[in-house]
C-alpha cells in the first residue's frame, strides 16, 4: 500500500467528493476549500509534481487544462473567471507531493499571491 495522501484518494481509499474523472485525472473537492468553488485536480499516475512532467508524457498536461475549463463550466465560474494553479516544491507552497493543480473560483482573486 502506498503512502502517498493523493494516490490513495485516486485509488478510492480515502473518501473525496468527485466532481469529474477521466482517464487521466480525477478531480475532487478540496477539504479545506479557500474559495467558493476549490477543486484539487489529480493526476491519477503519481508524479511528485509539475517537475517530473516530460515529454514522454504529452497528453497529461493538455487533459488537465481541458478538463479544468469544463469543470469550471460545471461549476458555473467559467465566465465570471478562475485561478487553476499547481505548487511546486517547499517554497512554492506544496504540502502533498502528489501532481495537482487548484482549481479556485466564486470570489475576486488577488495578486501577489502569498
Ligand atoms: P498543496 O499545498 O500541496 O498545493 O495542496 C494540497 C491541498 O490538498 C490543500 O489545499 C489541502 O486542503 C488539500 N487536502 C489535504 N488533504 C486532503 C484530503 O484528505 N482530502 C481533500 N479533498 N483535500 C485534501
Ligand atoms: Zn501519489
Amino acid at each position: 500500500m502506498t503512502d502517498c495522501l493523493f494516490c490513495r484518494i485516486v485509488a478510492g481509499e480515502i473518501p473525496a467528493e468527485r466532481v469529474y474523472e477521466d482517464a487521466n485525472l480525477i478531480a475532487i473537492r478540496d477539504i479545506n476549500p479557500q474559495a467558493p468553488v476549490h477543486i484539487l485536480l489529480l493526476s491519477r499516475k503519481h508524479l511528485a509534481s509539475i517537475a517530473e512532467i516530460d515529454l514522454a508524457d504529452p497528453v497529461l498536461m493538455h487533459t488537465l487544462a481541458v478538463a479544468a475549463a469544463k469543470i469550471a463550466v460545471i461549476e458555473g465560474i467559467a465566465g465570471r473567471g478562475y485561478r487553476l494553479l499547481t505548487n511546486t516544491g517547499s517554497e512554492g507552497g506544496q504540502a502533498v507531493a502528489h501532481l495537482h493543480f487548484h482549481l479556485l473560483g466564486g470570489r475576486q482573486m488577488g495578486w501577489p499571491p502569498g
